[in-house]
């Protein structure tokens, strides 16, 4: 299984070549709040006014002068109300104070709102029960950003939470980089459709191309299936020709030993540069990254754990960068073993494992796995613990870094 370009290069150096070599996203379009979930600004939004656009009041209450009720006890005169969702009325006159509400802006003069329950009403005043502190209770105009201000930076993935902003300011339609487009190419004679009932022991239902199409899918990628192809040349090379049409190939099988020449000959032949072929990673050692003429292309290990393995270590953090996402890097956690693990020199070690949290903390185990062909055994992981290529005795209650599917630990 020894890949064929020589020496296998180290897991940060493929990164850092497969990474470098992303173009950064260029075309935008324009979509709507509800389909702007998941994809990357491609602006930098600002506020349209201040926040809040006036004084505004934090409680249901009094406004009041904060110089009439210095001292605990002052008893003002009621004027009126103020709710939200009206503009502005008259002024709070000296000794006197305006019942407010939530969110309605604080009247001129008035410079504090005192809580609703500290107060009591005596006929048609009102007894504040403390002293008052200028400003209280009151949001003040533009205290959270000025107009003008930007509150979200072109390269931040758009959830729940920048939804609210972007509406609040007024961007109900926001640009976003366009999506990467991907296709998805398997290899290998033995390989038939899942949706195939009879099948012989010598063929292999395809899990590669769903399980990295799911994966795309969970980054919001819509990946074009250009299906699987027998190993022959001719068949390769014109898949391949379509797939170096989109910004990212992904061929799975034919790249390591004995089938490497025809990924890598194929892309080579369809006028591709190969980047690195062989990473120092278990498994998935024979990986290959190759720069068409539109894009990029990844030949993936055929067997399945590899194949998983290599798109959250090396592609998940190229795409999301390709995607135009300012944190495009994996988070490195550490999960705590709960049990032991050993691993062998040489190679970074992706062990799948599976993840809990406990008194907050993530904890990890190492599942039961056959191997990299043991396809079977990932839907028992929820993703991998790494161990470093110097490999080692690992005793539980040691820390490892942890990846979860897709690169987040816990997202699946
Ligand atoms: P290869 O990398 O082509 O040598 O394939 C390695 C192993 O992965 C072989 O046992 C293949 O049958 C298996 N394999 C290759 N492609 C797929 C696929 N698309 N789905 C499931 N298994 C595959
Ligand atoms: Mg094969």
């Amino acid at each position: 299984m020894k890949p064929p370009t020589g020496r296998p290069i180290e897991v940060e150096r493929a990164l850092a070549a497969l990474t470098s070599a992303v173009e950064p996203p260029v075309e935008t379009e324009v979509v709507d709040l509800a389909a702007a979930v998941g994809r990357v600004l491609a602006q930098d939004v600002a506020a349209d006014r201040d926040f809040p656009p006036a004084d505004l009041s934090a409680m249901d209450g009094y406004a009041l002068r904060s110089a009439d009720a210095g001292v605990p006890g002052a008893v003002l005169r009621i004027r009126g109300e103020v709710r939200a969702g009206r503009p502005p009325e008259a002024g709070v006159e000296p000794g006197t104070a305006v019942r407010i509400m939530t969110g309605a802006i604080v009247p001129a003069g008035a410079d504090a709102v005192v809580m609703v329950e500290r107060t009591a009403v005596r006929g048609d005043a009102v007894e504040i029960v403390d002293a008052v502190v200028r400003g209280q209770n009151v949001r003040q105009r533009g205290c959270e950003a000025r107009r003008g201000t930007v509150v979200l930076e072109a390269g931040t993935s758009v959830r729940a939470a920048e939804v609210a902003a972007l509406a609040s300011v007024g961007r109900a339609r926001p640009r976003v980089y366009r999506l990467p487009r991907v296709a998805v190419l398997s290899t290998g004679d033995e390989i038939v459709p899942a949706a195939r009932d009879e099948i012989a022991p010598h063929e292999i239902r395809n899990s590669n191309v769903p399980a990295l199409r799911a994966m795309l899918a969970a980054m919001g990628i819509d990946a074009v299936d250009l299906g699987n192809v027998r190993d022959d040349r001719p068949s390769l090379d014109a898949r391949i020709a379509d797939g170096l049409a989109h910004d990212l190939l992904l061929v799975t099988g034919g790249v390591s030993a004995g089938t490497y020449d025809l990924v890598s000959a194929g892309l080579a032949a369809r006028g591709a540069t190969i980047l690195f072929h062989g990473v120092a990673m278990k498994p998935g050692k024979p990986v290959l990254a190759a720069r068409g003429a539109a894009g990029l292309a990844v030949g993936l290990p055929g067997n399945p754990v590899s194949a998983c393995t290599v798109f959250a270590v090396l592609v998940a953090p190229a795409l999301r960068r390709r995607m135009g996402l300012a944190r495009w890097e994996s988070p490195e956690l550490l999960a705590t073993l709960d049990e032991p693990l050993s691993a062998k020199a040489g190679r970074t070690t992706y062990h799948l494992a599976r993840f809990e949290t406990r008194g907050r903390r993530l904890h990890a185990r190492a599942v039961d796995s056959r191997g990299s062909g043991d396809v079977l055994s990932m839907a028992r992981a929820d993703g991998w613990v790494v161990t470093p290529s110097t490999g080692g005795e690992y005793p539980a209650g040691s820390e490892l870094p942890a990846l979860g599917w897709g690169g987040w630990p816990g997202q699946e």
